[in-house]
């Protein structure tokens, strides 16, 4: 390896030689003594020498070079981290051209950051979000693969349009035309109906969208969770907040330094999570001045009107919303039997903004069969799915949870933008 220690390593060894490499951050000449900062993805280090020829060297560099570092340690309190290199080699492994065009100590507006991203993701708040995001999934695969659910891998593209087909994505598939995935829905509770029990998918998902929201991405990545043998929707919310806790912990156990520095605290929410159903919804909506019609879907404002409304009444920044009406899901949804308008359909909300959609999937192949006519689907289109529910299946439920939603309003970040690196969306498709 041609770097021997990260930056924060670097041991507190007086003369012990070492190689780092990194960015220049800046480079600073007071007479006899030249200093030179480098970051790494863990931190930053100084360079420091006396060296009449390195000085030089030092003094040519460009902001943002990419250098590897030869030296010895040396001790110095008036170093960031205590400790600084003395270098016996610096050896320029990447120029960068002057003028900047993004400097990474500078803000700028969204837009001019997405532009020039790799720029603007080495600033460490920005990284920050990343490693705190990667610390969220590693939380819900603990969990998951601590309650032995298996991990699989779904198709992204798909052969019809699963709900309807506005909103996805249409691929030349060699002489066909093919789709991709809204959500791997189907085919997970294909896998539960195959036997698995336990599932969960991590992967993309598409939507055709052109909306122009803080909330909304082209593409985005989604734990999608499915289990079999629950009694009914509530099984998979309980699941559901579970999974949410260990993400939270582990974020808040192993992000400290990420945290501060975003100025930000991971509050562990509390169990269960407060749950309002439908059609209480309605009533709860008219006392705060929202009039939806009785057996109608409700709105963003609902939302947002909802979440102040469990804010207040139970301190919580979670809420579950439960019993949509079946009108405004799809065909595969669990109705309630004794009172078939609502579904058992589950959102979560987190801070305002919708988290999941999921619940208890119908496992019956009549029923399945009836609520698609009722949605004047083509049972010829769907029959792919269907026929598998002839053959046996259990009652089943999940969830798919967006990742970079709950990146986003863990961190409060304004724009969904941010959550993703390289974030896809109807103005945005490069880099
Ligand atoms: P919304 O009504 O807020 O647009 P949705 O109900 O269309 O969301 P679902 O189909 O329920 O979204 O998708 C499941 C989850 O995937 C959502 O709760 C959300 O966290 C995430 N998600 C869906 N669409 C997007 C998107 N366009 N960008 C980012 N995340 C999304
Ligand atoms: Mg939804």
């Amino acid at each position: 390896m041609l770097r021997t220690h990260y930056s924060k390593d670097v041991p507190e060894r007086e003369g012990e030689k070492i190689r780092v490499g990194g960015y220049i951050e800046s480079v600073r000449d007071i007479g006899k003594v030249k200093f030179m900062i480098i970051r790494d993805k863990e931190g930053k280090i100084q360079i420091t020498t006396k060296d009449e020829k390195i000085g030089e060297q030092i003094n040519s560099m460009t902001k943002q070079s990419f250098v590897l570092v030869e030296g010895t340690v040396k001790l110095n309190k008036q170093a960031p981290g205590g400790r600084e290199i003395v270098p016996t080699g610096i050896e320029l492994l990447s120029k960068a051209d002057v003028p900047l065009p993004l400097d990474p100590k500078i803000k700028s507006g969204l837009d001019k950051r997405l532009d020039w991203r790799v720029l603007d993701l080495r600033k460490p708040e920005i990284m920050a979000v990343f490693k705190i995001q990667s610390k969220l999934v590693e939380g819900m695969e603990e969990y998951l693969r601590k309650e032995k659910f298996i991990r699989v891998f779904t198709p992204c593209l798909i052969g019809t349009a699963s709900e309807g087909g506005a909103e996805v994505f249409p691929v030349i598939y060699f002489d066909k035309e093919a789709f991709l995935r809204q959500d791997p829905q189907l085919h997970r509770e294909l896998l539960i109906s195959s036997g698995f029990d336990k599932i969960f998918d991590l992967g993309p998902n598409w939507r055709a969208e052109p909306s122009h929201t803080p909330r909304h991405l082209c593409e985005h990545r989604g734990c999608a969770v499915e289990v079999a043998f629950i009694k009914d929707e509530t099984d998979t919310m309980r699941l559901e907040e579970r999974l949410i806790v260990s993400a939270f912990k582990r974020v808040k156990n192993d992000c400290k330094e990420e945290l501060e520095l975003l100025e930000k605290d991971v509050k562990i929410p509390r169990t269960p999570f407060p749950e309002l159903r439908f059609p209480d919804i309605y009533d709860i909506l008219k006392k705060m001045g929202k009039e939806i019609e009785f057996g109608e879907d409700y709105d963003r404002e609902s939302e947002k009107l909802l979440s102040e409304y469990v804010k207040e009444k139970y301190k919580h920044d979670f809420f579950f919303v439960n019993r949509f009406p079946f009108k405004a899901k799809p065909f595969y949804v669990m109705r309630v039997d004794e009172n078939p308008q609502w579904a058992r359909s589950v959102d979560l909300m987190f801070k305002g903004l919708e988290m999941s959609s999921g619940g208890q999937r119908e496992h019956r192949y009549e029923k399945i069969i009836e609520q698609a006519k009722e949605k004047k689907l083509d049972l010829k289109n769907i029959n792919w799915f269907t026929k598998f529910f002839r053959y046996g299946a259990p009652p089943m439920g999940g969830f798919n949870l967006g990742i970079e939603r709950l990146t986003q309003k863990l961190l409060d970040l304004e724009n969904i933008r941010e959550a993703t690196p390289f974030p896809r969306a109807p103005e945005r498709l490069m880099p």
